[in-house]
Formats: C-alpha cells, sequence, structure tokens
C-alpha cells in the first residue's frame, strides 16, 4: 500500500477582511502555489476576494452573520464577533478535509497558515493537532510595542492614557493637539527609538487597548512566524519576537515585488490618473493616500486641499468615497476650493497604486504609514510625508522620519502643511530624503534577487513546511 500514498500539503489560508491584510496573504498563496502547494483560502463573507482572480485556489467562505466592521462599537469588538462566528464553520470545514482524505489513498498533510487578527485559527489548529503559522502584515516592530503596554498601564506609564480619560474614541484633530504633549515626545526607554507617543492603540481607551493587546498577543508558540517584512529594516524587533518565542520567524517582504499577482483591490481603481501622471514632469507630483481604513473628518481634509492648493504644486490625491461621515464623497469641501484642486491636481476615489508609486512624475507620497502603502514607496524610492492615524502607522512614521530619514512627519499648524509638503518635494532636504529613499530602494532589490535575505527567507519557509 505504502508506494500508492502520495504526501502532499494543503495549505489553509486564513484571510482577514480588510484590505492590507488580505493583499499580502493572497500574494504569498500565488508564491506557495508556484512551489506545488495546495491552497484554500478561508475567508469571512464580508470583503471576499475574487476567485477569479486565483483560478489555482480553491476558496472557502465562513459565514460570519456580520455587517461592516463600522457597525461594531469598537473594532476589538468586531473581530471578536467574527472570531466567534467564523470559527466552527473553519473547524467543521478543517475536520471535513481530514475525513476526506481517510477514504483516499491520497495523504495530505495540512498546516493553517492565518492571518495575526484572525486568532480563532490557532484554537482551530490546535484543537486538532495541526500545525499553525502566523502571517503578520504589519512591522515586526509592532510586537514589542503593543506586548508593552500593560506593563506601561500597570506602572502609569500608558501616558496617552491620562489625555483620554477613558473617553470614547476621538476625532483626528484631537489625537494630532494630544500628540504635541511633551511627555508624549519622550522616548519609551525600552523600546528606543519610539516615543510614548508612537505606541499602538493610543487612540482608544484604555480597556479596548488592553483588550486589543490580548487579542492579537499568542499565548502559545505558533509553530512559525511569517512577516512581510526585510530583515534589514528592522532586525532588533525580529530578535525580540524570537527569543520570545523560539520558532522560526521568515522575513519575506515586500511579497507585492516578489509576486506580482492581479489586483486584490476591493474597490474599483480609477486607472484615467496614469495618462495624467504621464502629462506632469518627472518627481513633480504629490501622491495622496490615506489607505483604505482611515475615516478623517471633513476638517482634516479640508486642512489636506488647502496644503495641497497652497503647495502650488501638481497632487494626485485619493478620497475614497463615503470615507467622511455623512457624505457621499468631497461634497463638503468649499466649492472655490474645489475649483482650486482643479487646477493642479487629480482627486479620484481610489488609484492603482503600486502603478502610482512606480510612475516616474510621482516624487512624493503623503501617506497615513499603512504597512503596505509604507512597503509599496520604500520599494519604488519614494519619500513620505508621515500622517500616521493609530495602529502600528505611528511606528512605521517614526521608522521612516527617525530611523530610516526617508520621511517628514506631519505637523498640523496652520501654515505648516503646505510648508511640509515643499519640504518633501523641492531643495536640499527633498533631494536627501529621495536619495535616502533609493538606498532603502536597493538594499530591498537585493534582498528580493535570488540569494537576498527576502527570497531565502521563502526558501527557507518552503523547507520547513515540507519537513
Ligand atoms: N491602495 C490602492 N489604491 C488606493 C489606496 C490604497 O490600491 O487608492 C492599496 C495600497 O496599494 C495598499 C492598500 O490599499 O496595498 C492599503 O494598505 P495599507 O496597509 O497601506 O493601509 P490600510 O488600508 O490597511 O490602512
Amino acid at each position: 500500500m505504502a508506494e500508492h500514498v502520495r504526501k502532499r500539503w494543503q495549505l489553509v489560508l486564513i484571510v482577514s477582511p480588510l484590505q492590507g491584510h488580505m493583499t499580502p496573504i493572497l500574494q504569498l498563496g500565488t508564491y506557495l502555489h508556484s512551489k506545488g502547494f495546495s491552497i484554500t483560502i478561508a475567508h469571512s463573507k464580508i470583503n471576499p476576494p475574487n476567485p477569479s482572480n486565483h483560478s489555482d485556489f480553491m476558496f472557502f467562505p465562513m459565514s460570519d452573520n456580520l455587517s461592516r466592521p463600522g457597525d461594531f462599537p469598537s473594532f476589538v469588538e468586531f473581530l471578536q464577533a467574527l472570531g466567534d462566528n467564523c470559527k466552527p464553520h473553519l473547524q467543521q470545514h478543517v475536520i471535513q478535509m481530514i475525513n476526506t482524505q481517510k477514504d483516499t489513498y491520497v495523504k495530505e498533510s495540512i498546516i493553517i497558515i492565518y492571518d495575526n487578527l484572525m486568532s480563532f485559527a490557532r484554537t482551530v489548529a490546535s484543537e486538532l493537532s495541526l500545525p499553525s503559522i502566523i502571517m503578520h502584515c504589519s512591522s515586526a516592530a509592532f510586537f514589542p510595542a503593543y506586548k508593552i503596554i500593560p506593563q506601561l498601564h500597570l506602572e502609569g506609564r500608558f501616558h496617552v492614557e491620562a489625555h483620554f480619560n477613558n473617553q470614547p474614541r476621538r476625532g483626528s484633530e484631537s489625537i494630532q493637539n494630544l500628540f504635541e504633549d511633551s511627555l508624549l515626545q519622550e522616548i519609551v526607554p525600552e523600546l528606543h527609538p519610539f516615543r510614548y507617543k508612537d505606541l499602538p492603540f493610543a487612540n482608544l481607551p484604555i480597556q479596548q487597548a488592553l483588550q486589543s493587546v490580548s487579542m492579537i498577543t499568542p499565548n502559545t508558540a505558533p509553530s512559525a512566524f511569517i512577516y512581510n517584512t526585510i530583515e534589514f529594516l528592522e532586525p532588533s524587533a525580529l530578535t525580540e519576537i524570537h527569543q520570545q518565542y523560539q520558532v522560526p520567524i521568515f522575513t519575506v517582504g515586500p511579497l507585492h515585488k516578489i509576486i506580482p499577482t492581479p489586483s486584490t483591490s476591493f474597490l474599483e481603481e480609477d486607472t484615467s490618473c496614469i495618462p495624467w501622471l504621464n502629462k506632469q514632469s518627472p518627481k513633480s507630483v504629490i501622491y495622496v493616500s490615506l489607505g483604505s481604513i482611515a475615516t478623517p473628518d471633513k476638517l482634516l481634509l479640508t486642512q489636506m486641499a488647502c496644503g495641497l492648493v497652497n503647495s502650488n504644486l501638481p497632487f494626485l490625491w485619493v478620497v475614497r468615497a463615503g470615507s467622511v461621515h455623512g457624505f457621499k464623497w468631497i461634497e463638503f469641501l468649499p466649492e472655490g476650493l474645489v475649483d482650486e484642486t482643479k487646477k493642479r491636481g487629480l482627486i479620484v476615489e481610489w488609484a492603482p497604486q503600486k502603478e502610482v508609486l512606480a510612475h516616474n512624475s510621482v516624487g512624493g507620497f503623503w501617506s497615513h504609514c499603512g504597512r503596505n502603502s509604507v512597503l509599496e514607496s520604500v520599494s519604488e524610492g519614494v519619500p513620505m510625508l508621515c500622517q500616521p492615524f493609530s495602529v502600528d502607522q505611528l511606528l512605521n512614521a517614526r521608522y521612516l522620519s527617525y530611523e530610516w530619514k526617508m520621511g517628514i512627519e506631519v505637523v498640523w499648524k496652520i501654515g505648516e502643511i503646505e510648508g511640509a509638503i515643499r519640504r518633501l518635494m523641492l531643495g536640499r532636504e527633498s533631494e536627501e530624503l529621495r536619495q535616502k529613499a533609493m538606498e532603502i530602494r536597493e538594499k530591498i532589490q537585493v534582498a528580493i534577487k535570488h540569494g537576498g535575505s527576502s527570497q531565502s527567507s521563502l526558501n527557507d519557509l518552503v523547507d520547513f513546511i515540507i519537513w
């Protein structure tokens, strides 16, 4: 009988319904499929991936019985409900996979690879005695930064807490004002170079912050970690994770440069911006996007519009339809301001961002510093204007401005926005930022080539799965 037994590997990838998390996992799935693994994507019904873009994968929709993340009082409660509703479906499906094999000569090893936000998958894997690997779509620095929050809280050093006074979540403007506080500007001694103001979950009441930390902290070691990062970018954070869990860490980023995949956008890309970019001078355009989740208020977007117009530079600005509460798109902008924006720039609802950042006309990126946006920008050597809101965006912004020296932090003071835009795009400082960005880009190109750290890490991951 033994000669009839064929051993293969069935990888079940559990993706979360967030754009910035789903994209890298689908890219990883594409890579692993090219190495001969069968791929099943288990996904929630909210924001499902498009199966027609991945005809080689199998898809398993888990009934989540939910509508939208925004319908929950907090994101952590949304994740909790998502996990509670999806877990039995995932469990049933994996049991069915195991049982199906018992009736055939095909012997497959099932391995669970899950987005760190879908932590219920770890429970399913351990209950069925299957190996599980966590995929992190955030920076490695996120781990030490969130892990320290309960300790800081106990010691009365989670300074942001005192300012919020357990008020409900506040708007972007008050968060920016809050960050002006001098105590928050100090470096957390255990987390150099991050400051108290850079800590994740700073915009949440303390109980929600602690709940979020507990939800994303693996209490038992997974079989391994996968990070969409590059080894040279954050070595000390990677060492700390390894010391804590003593399991392999695969640093496989930036996945979008290693594995070109069809668009995974939930929203339709407005490609009309490419012919517009073609008409602009090299490195003259500032590209502006706050990602797929941020819900800025109209005051903030109006200030952004004023800054862009006053900078007198061409810009391509993404404003997601419905991202400002109570408005379909940008009707809240005064008519005169809209007319001014049309003279200098183009506003779209969603752009083909990777193509935009690789375009020769784009000289800078004003960003919320989401993990994917940062990787996409550093991979093209595009310097950044950093406007983080929450979670790991604040850490990414600090890396960009302080550590990698290819970014400028936005300071919200009248007249400073256009100044920051011009510093990013024109003059000596701009050249220095671009030079640093290009140096990082070159190192990334080495990392993704044959024998480079990210390629080697992907090979090691394949070996790890097979063994
Ligand atoms: N993105 C895009 N078009 C846009 C804006 C964003 O394709 O107009 C993509 C971007 O390329 C990135 C993702 O959306 O891959 C945003 O992920 P990120 O981690 O930067 O931020 P998040 O949306 O998770 O806050």
